[in-house]
């Protein structure tokens, strides 16, 4: 229905073994647009992924209370597949492709929740949108930095995701590289997607991003239109290097 967030996180508290690490974060990612997550080494974005995906007893930790909705469906105790199926996708940091094995073959990964027959199709769509992919037989491995990530997108978008997750997606990129990832995440975003942005790098973020939440040491601190957060003397001096 109208109104209804891409995906919608209340109050989600973590913690792994005998630390809590997020006390109580709320993150709203509208369709078509882009959301940005942004703080420093250790804040808890990572963390936060976790509990969105609900990944977080595989890294012997758990999500203590608060709720996660994706498209208005309450997902906070499914399994990771069932979240994939409700619409979520992720690009985890370091790209995690499987280096032996082919382009198309990584894509084909992308879409083993899927049940249609269109899985095919999709990818002929992907490998036009997507030149740095052109060539599918080619192993993963042999890929730029760039055409790394490229392919690390599609191989989510192969779930269809309604909300996709994207953790340090230019890390180690160089700027031009940097520069067309950043154009990819405003086009997904103009397709209708809900874009989580998580980012080290926070001019980019705040640039290509309508809204964002900054966390510190797992609170939020700041939360905001984009334009608004990065005039902020506070993000300035933080995350922005402005003395
Ligand atoms: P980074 O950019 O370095 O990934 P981050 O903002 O993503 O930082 P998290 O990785 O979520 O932050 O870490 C938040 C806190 O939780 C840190 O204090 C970290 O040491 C701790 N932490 C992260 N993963 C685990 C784990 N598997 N077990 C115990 N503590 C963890």
């Amino acid at each position: 229905p109208e109104g209804t967030a891409a995906l919608d996180v209340r109050g989600a508290c973590a913690r792994y073994q005998n630390a809590d690490v997020l006390h109580g974060i709320d993150l709203t990612v509208e369709p078509g647009r882009v959301t940005a997550l942004l703080g420093a080494n250790g804040a808890g974005k990572t963390t936060f992924l976790r509990c969105v995906l609900g990944l977080m007893p595989v890294h012997r930790g758990e999500m203590t209370s608060g709720s996660v909705t994706v498209l208005g469906r309450e997902v906070t105790r499914a399994s990771a597949q069932r979240r994939i199926k409700a619409g979520l996708a992720i690009v985890p940091e370091g790209r995690r492709l499987f280096a032996d094995l082919s382009i198309e073959q990584n894509l084909r990964i992308g879409a083993s929740t899927r049940r249609d027959k269109e899985i095919g199709q999709d990818i002929e769509q992907l490998l036009e949108r997507f030149p740095a992919l052109q060539r599918p037989k080619i192993q993963a491995g042999y890929l730029s930095g760039g055409e790394q990530q490229m392919l690390a997108i599609g191989r989510a978008l192969m779930a269809r995701p309604k909300v996709l997750l994207l953790d340090e997606p230019s890390l180690g990129l160089a700027p031009l590289v940097v520069d067309s990832v950043f154009e990819t995440i405003a086009s997904l975003a103009q397709d209708g997607i809900g874009v989580l942005l998580v980012e080290q790098n926070a001019e980019r973020a705040l640039q290509a991003s309508s809204h964002a939440v900054v966390l510190q040491a797992g609170k939020v601190v700041r939360s905001g239109a984009s334009a608004e957060l990065a005039d902020d003397p506070v993000i300035q001096e933080s995350y922005l290097g402005v003395a």
